[in-house]
């Protein structure tokens, strides 16, 4: 009986004890997930939670003391975060990734020097010194001549203001910035009748920096094919300016004389051409270190060049052994050579009996014995030396074509073919083809 009793009882114990022990896992259980913490959010997001408040407060004066020591400057804190006091659920953020979250989200400023490029604020450093250096060093950087006057292209301004810890740039990483500029890709697409050559003009950049940027492009383009002319555009230019003394060559100009007793269509060297010396002085221009113009902006003549002097020959030369023309008929000029009545008269003519004999004037070739338009009846001989003569109007030919004839020889006979008011003899000399007045020669 007592034994039973026992037993009962020991019983109960055990379900008591069962039920002690769940009441206190399910305590312990709700306890460890909902326990009331500290958030800190960015924006209305929670990102770390912290059981003592303290705990935000001495990372906060860490990261603090940390950076203003590094800085060698004071660092204070702009608020931006929200600390609020709330059950969670989500796990204690540990000391160490408390500490990280905090570096990264808040916002650490100090009094330092903002550089601003054209109203953009685009540099920051912790002094105005180090901004007006990080300025002199890129300067002194594109300043390809020792005598060059150098210039930022952009309005840059230097302003002192608070500025963000972490965008506080070294002079060192502000001139790779500078250099490495800003992504902006330029696409020229290939147009009917492009060339390497034009596009780097247009664009004010080289075949070669073209061909450094697109390893891929052949030299013939193809149309619509898209070529990269520049993958990214400096931050600053800086532009250096100076000039340059070269010592350069003056060619020699050719004069010609003429010669009257030289032949026609002869040419003689009487004097050599000497190219000159001049120092010229060119105003260059350099853009990030790139030379990109070029002027002349003075000269001086060192030596002057020498011309070379060619004669002209005028005179006329017949293979004869005299020399000179004959008269192919005897009689007077009834029309001169020159403009008559608004046309150009080509010629002389020569009154004579009709049937008179007409004669070479020098000897020659026969090279037309025909018919020609205005003309008649036409005899033409060539001299040599681009020399020709005509007789016309004739009333009979007295040569072959082809025939070789002498100064003097019977041609034909005085007539009034072709238009012709009476008998006479059109006589002409025609020098490389251009007519001249025969009466010069005669
Ligand atoms: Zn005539």
């Amino acid at each position: 009986m007592e034994d039973n009793v026992n037993k009962i009882w020991k019983h109960r114990y055990k379900v008591g004890g069962t039920i002690a022990v769940f009441i206190v896992a399910l305590f312990f259980f709700f306890g460890l997930h909902t326990n009331e913490v500290y958030a800190v959010s960015f924006n209305d997001e929670a990102i770390a939670f912290v059981t003592q408040k303290e705990a935000i407060e001495d990372a906060l004066q860490t990261l603090k003391e940390k950076k203003s020591t590094k800085l060698g400057q004071a660092v204070e804190i702009k608020k931006n975060y929200e600390i609020q006091k709330q059950k969670s659920s989500s796990p204690v953020t540990s000391k160490e990734d408390l500490l990280k979250i905090l570096d990264e989200e808040v916002n650490f400023i100090t009094r330092g020097a903002a550089v601003k490029i054209d109203g953009e604020e685009k540099f920051y450093f912790k002094n105005d010194e180090l901004a007006d250096s990080f300025i002199n060093k890129l300067k002194d950087k594109y300043s390809i001549n020792s005598n060059g006057e150098v210039n930022i292209i952009q309005d840059v301004k230097i302003i002192n203001e608070e500025v963000k810890v972490k965008s506080i740039n070294s002079v060192k990483e502000a001139l790779q910035l500078v250099v490495k500029g800003e992504a902006k890709q330029k696409i020229h697409v290939v147009e009917k009748n492009d060339t390497l050559w034009g596009i780097a003009r247009n664009h004010n950049t080289t075949v070669e920096k073209i061909k450094e940027l697109n390893p891929e492009l052949s030299d013939i383009l193809q149309l619509g094919a898209k070529v990269v002319i520049s993958s990214t555009e400096p931050l600053l230019n800086v532009q250096c300016t100076y000039e340059i003394n070269n010592e350069e060559t003056i060619p020699f100009k050719t004069k010609y004389k003429m010669d009257s007793n030289l032949a026609v269509g002869k040419r003689q060297v009487i004097q050599q051409g000497k190219q000159g010396k001049k120092k010229v002085t060119y105003q260059v221009m350099a853009e990030n270190g790139d030379v990109v113009g070029k002027e002349s902006i003075n000269e001086v003549v060192l030596q002057p060049a020498k011309p070379r002097i060619i004669n002209k020959g005028t005179k006329l030369m017949f293979s004869s052994r005299s020399g000179g023309l004959i008269w192919p008929v005897t009689g007077p000029i009834s029309s001169g050579f020159g403009m008559r009545w608004g046309k150009m008269h080509s010629g002389i003519d020569i009154a004579a009996q009709y049937g008179k004999s007409v004669c070479a004037t020098a000897p020659g070739e026969v090279t037309r014995v025909e018919w020609l338009s205005g003309y008649g009846r036409l005899i033409e001989v060539n001299h040599g030396n681009g020399i020709r003569t005509r007789y016309a109007h004739l009333s009979a030919f007295g040569v072959n074509i082809g025939q070789k004839i002498s100064q003097g020889q019977f041609l034909g006979k005085v007539g009034e073919t072709g238009h012709a008011t009476g008998p006479h003899l059109h006589f002409e000399i025609r020098i490389n083809g251009v007519a001249k007045n025969p009466l010069n020669y005669l």
